[in-house]
């Protein structure tokens, strides 16, 4: 779309100026003034200069009751009168001339005016120009000088190039939610006349880079209106007021410009629930309550509709997602296979593609992965296939991109000893073979024992067939005596433990710890939550919400459950140890093997 920003005046650029006519003035002017300055001296001096003939001009003036002189330099004096009747005769004498320009003497009080006065009344003036400007230009006597309370929302006005639905990949629901929209604003009437009203705001919820901010521009591109786009923290000021300002402002130039659309991003920034915690924040709360009361203000049908998007919907302030004001939720999850695919495609149309490309195998391998992150899988493939001076993305171009998206760059120097990499090989067959020899577990697609920079020394890629809503209890027992196979490996070829499975001990406390207190999985707790999911969108951290007796309780629970699905690993390891020893042999020969390699000496007699 096209970006409108209004040209910002830059308004450092006006004292800039001042300051620099001070300056000017002080360096030019003052020199001048400072050899008009009359030097003071006594009578005495006054008469041995004319005495020594160095007097040039001569003003006596009586009413001041004071002689002005001028030397040969050009240096002008000042002296008493004094009862003289010589005087006359003394100046005539000295041959000074009587009349001649009258010297000009500085004023102090001039000088004083000059100096400081104007420029400073200069700068009032300027002041007072750029004030009306900026009042002007925000409509208003609600405007803060210095552009402080005007919004500066971007305006993207309406444009046939603007984003479309067409652009977002997958989130159909979103879509479809937000396509009413459209035709509300395309056609008001129509909703007008039975009498229905559209929702004033929207909000937009979902994990980060899953393109909530891409349906906003897109409900403003498909309706053909004025988009002005706003954060949710450019609202917060250093000074209290400021942000209040700003949403005025905003409303008002929206309201200008209906139909049109109102996008408010991270709303969390200033919609946070007013708690009325001790140290809260004046100037967060002055703008939610502004906000507030301006979509209370105007009327429903008046075309203008407020979109904003969140990653925290629960720490959202009840009286913002109360019916009137944002009543409307619409979730933006995270995309399942299919969204995955086509937010692929949708990206790779920007790059040359190898037509041998299998998006649908990406997309299985990039499992819980945003739309943010597809496109960057795509970015990196791209920018792969330019290192290696080929013309089109391959597949082995993505698949590797995936793998640094997922574990960062291999560390193309890094030094294992022979003795470590052994270990990391069996860790990893380890891994491989618990899952595959357990129902219930995703397939192995790769093993790598090449490092990479995100520190891990190696890794197994299990990837699932198609989508999977739910795990079954079984499954992520599973999952848990996968974990901790690589750990029961090292145990039974090594008899010791290393520093290698601290990652996969914290995931398998995380799992085993969400099926006792929140899945309901633990026979002694039954159907009760004994955690809470603070913010799901964001890293789900949680909560406990038991007692102390209870927490031991957990954790003993937790333990036991880890312990048995390790003894479980350990098991199936040793009783395959043949193939377990095989297998690792390979990997450590080969670094990286592919899971058909791995099921073919798997299942080789
Ligand atoms: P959010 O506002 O949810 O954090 P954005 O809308 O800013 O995410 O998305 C960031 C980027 O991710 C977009 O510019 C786009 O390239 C990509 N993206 C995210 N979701 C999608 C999608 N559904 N279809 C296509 N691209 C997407």
């Amino acid at each position: 779309m096209n970006e409108v920003k209004r040209p910002k005046k830059s308004l450092f650029f006006y004292y800039g100026i001042v300051l620099l006519l001070l300056l000017l003035f002080n360096f030019l002017a003052m020199p001048w003034l400072a050899q008009r300055q009359v030097h003071e001296v006594d009578y005495g001096t006054f008469l041995q200069m004319a005495a020594d003939k160095k007097l040039d001009q001569v003003e006596v003036q009586q009413e001041e009751n004071q002689i002005v002189f001028t030397d040969t330099d050009g240096k002008a004096y000042k002296t008493g009168m004094m009862p003289d009747p010589n005087l006359t005769q003394t100046l005539a004498d000295s041959g000074a001339s009587f009349e001649g320009e009258i010297i000009q003497q500085t004023d102090p009080l001039l000088l004083f005016l000059l100096t400081w006065v104007l420029p400073i009344v200069i700068f009032i003036l300027i002041e007072r120009y750029i004030t009306k400007k900026v009042m002007q230009n925000a409509g208003g006597p609600n405007a803060m000088m210095f552009g402080m309370g005007k919004s500066n929302a971007k305006v993207y006005v309406k444009s046939s190039e603007g984003i479309r639905f067409s652009d977002v990949a997958g989130e159909d629901e979103a879509k479809e939610n937000l396509s009413e929209i459209v035709d509300y604003l395309h056609n008001p009437q129509k909703y007008r006349e039975i009498g229905a009203s559209m929702p004033k705001g929207i909000l937009l919820v979902g994990p980060p880079g899953t393109g909530k901010t891409m349906l906003a521009k897109a409900v403003a591109g498909e309706s053909q209106v004025p988009f002005f786009s706003m954060s949710g923290s450019e609202f917060v000021e250093m000074f209290v007021g400021m942000g209040a300002s700003k949403v005025r402002d905003l409303f008002k130039q929206a309201k200008e410009k209906a139909p049109c659309i109102v996008f408010i991003d991270e709303i969390d920034a200033i919609g946070q629930k007013r708690d009325g915690r001790l140290g809260g924040n004046d100037e967060r709360e002055q703008t939610l309550n502004q906000l507030l009361t301006e979509m209370d203000g105007f009327e429903e049908n008046t075309g203008v509709i407020i979109l904003a998007a969140t990653n925290r919907p629960e720490s959202l302030d009840p009286a913002l997602t109360r019916p009137g004001r944002f009543d409307r939720r619409v979730p933006v999850e995270l995309p399942d296979l299919k969204g995955r695919e086509e937010i692929l495609k949708v990206h790779a149309k920007k790059v040359k593609m190898d037509p041998s490309v299998d998006f649908s195998k990406i997309a299985r391998m990039a499992s819980g992965a945003s739309g943010a992150e597809l496109a960057n899988i795509i970015n990196e493939a791209a920018l792969r296939a330019v290192r290696d001076n080929r013309s089109a993305v391959t597949q082995s171009d993505l698949e590797e991109s995936i793998e640094v998206v997922i574990a960062g760059y291999q560390k193309k120097n890094a030094i294992l000893t022979d003795e470590e990499k052994k270990v990391v090989a069996y860790h990893e067959t380890g891994h491989a073979l618990v899952a595959a020899l357990q129902s219930h577990s995703a397939p192995v697609q790769k093993i790598t024992i090449v490092p990479r920079t995100s520190g891990a020394l190696g890794y197994t890629m299990q990837v699932d067939e198609g989508n999977h809503y739910l795990m079954s209890k079984e499954e992520l027992e599973n999952k848990i005596a996968t974990l901790t196979g690589g750990r029961a490996a090292e145990e039974l070829v090594f008899h010791s433990a290393s520093t290698g499975a601290s990652n996969d001990i914290e995931q398998a406390t995380k799992l085993a710890r969400a099926m006792i207190t929140r899945y309901g999985m633990s026979k002694d707790f039954d159907m009760v939550a004994l955690e809470t999911v603070q913010n799901q969108y964001l890293g789900g951290d949680t909560s406990l919400a038991c007692s102390a007796e209870m927490q031991a309780e957990i954790d003993q629970q937790v333990i036991a459950l880890i312990k048995q699905q390790h003894e479980k690993a350990a098991k199936i390891l040793e009783e395959n140890r043949e193939k377990l020893d095989e297998l690792a042999k390979y990997l450590y020969e080969k670094e990286t093997i592919t899971g058909e390699e791995f099921m073919s000496i798997l299942n080789a007699k």
